[in-house]
């Protein structure tokens, strides 16, 4: 299908596509699941973004990129008024990629007046960022489903450099039986390691140097594993010193059950019971980035922009 981009602004109108465009797939003998892929963001598409784009293009006949800067995720403290914001390029990106259709819809649409309704995360929200930011899955979780549920049945592409993110929604779309195929993707990294993010525009040329510690912080993690520690303190102290070098601040440096993401114990390290997922987030400034890999999986892809 090679067709305009289309820009969507109201739910409906995106329903009434979603539904024409599967109606048309059907036709020809193609699945609900092969007719869309939906890939959720906030804008201010990096490639990391256009990798899951391109996912969603080559699996199914019409990509759908959402836009939102979603408010109920950012807590009062949080840069929602400075995350960065830039639709005339993401559109000019969309539709390089073949991108069939942009929803960018306004908050009051997809925060009607008295609404109400949230959606609540079991345990796999406890940790990590759902510790460090109280509130922040409720609010993925939510607009994940107003997303899915005005979209209805299709593929949805997710990156693994939110890993905690993408566990849930996976979680939640079981859950829920969401009639969705939830997908995760490789991390997309800058040719220096740092993990692509919408956020990285916001560093300071000195920030933006101090926070190549944080893929060398993994990879010094990795290559400790690989060569035989299996203690959860002794790697997540080496991990830090390396962060810390730069001057970058820890919100957190942890080591959990890649599966349950519960901390992990050095019996678990030890017998290699499941993946290992170290993951970080600091503040590069006033900036906050996250970033992980998992231990005893090989190397981390990497993807120059
Ligand atoms: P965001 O706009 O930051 O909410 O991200 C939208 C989607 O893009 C999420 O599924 C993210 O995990 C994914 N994403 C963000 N950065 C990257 C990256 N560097 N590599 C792969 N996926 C990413």
């Amino acid at each position: 299908m090679n067709r305009e981009l289309l820009v969507i602004s109201e739910p409906e109108e995106l329903r009434r596509y979603a539904e024409a465009c599967r109606a048309e797939a059907l036709r020809d003998g193609v699945g609900p699941r092969q007719a869309i892929g939906l890939v959720p963001t906030m804008g201010a598409l990096h490639d990391g973004h256009l990798q899951l784009v391109r996912r969603a293009v080559e699996r199914a006949r019409s990509a759908i990129v959402t836009i939102f800067v979603n408010p109920t995720q950012f807590g009062p403290n949080e840069d929602f008024a400075s995350y960065p914001r830039d639709l005339e390029a993401d559109l000019d990106k969309c539709r390089a990629e073949g991108v069939s259709v942009v929803f960018a819809p306004e908050a009051a649409l997809m925060y009607a007046e008295h609404e109400q309704t949230r959606v609540s995360i079991g345990a796999l929200g406890n940790g990590l960022c759902g510790a460090a930011r109280p509130g922040h899955f409720t609010g993925v979780c939510t607009i994940v489903s107003k997303l899915f549920s005005i979209v209805g049945p299709c593929t949805a592409v997710f990156g693994q450099k939110d890993y905690q993110q993408f566990k849930i929604i996976e979680r939640m779309a079981r859950d829920l039986f969401l009639p969705v195929d939830v997908l995760g993707y490789p991390t997309v990294r800058e040719p220096d390691g740092l993990a692509m993010s919408s956020r990285n525009r916001r560093l300071s040329a000195e920030m933006r140097a101090a926070a190549t510690a944080i893929p060398r912080a993994l990879e010094l993690s990795e290559r400790l594993f690989a060569a035989g520690e299996r203690s959860v303190e002794r790697l997540r102290e080496q991990c830090t010193q390396v962060l810390l070098t730069t001057g970058l601040k820890i919100d957190y440096v942890e080591l959990v059950d890649a599966e349950h993401l519960t901390s992990v114990s050095e019996t678990f390290l030890a017998e290699e019971s499941g993946q290992t997922l170290m993951a970080l987030a600091v503040f590069a400034g006033t900036t906050r980035l996250i970033d992980n890999c998992l231990l005893g999986a090989g190397p981390r892809p990497r993807v120059a922009s």
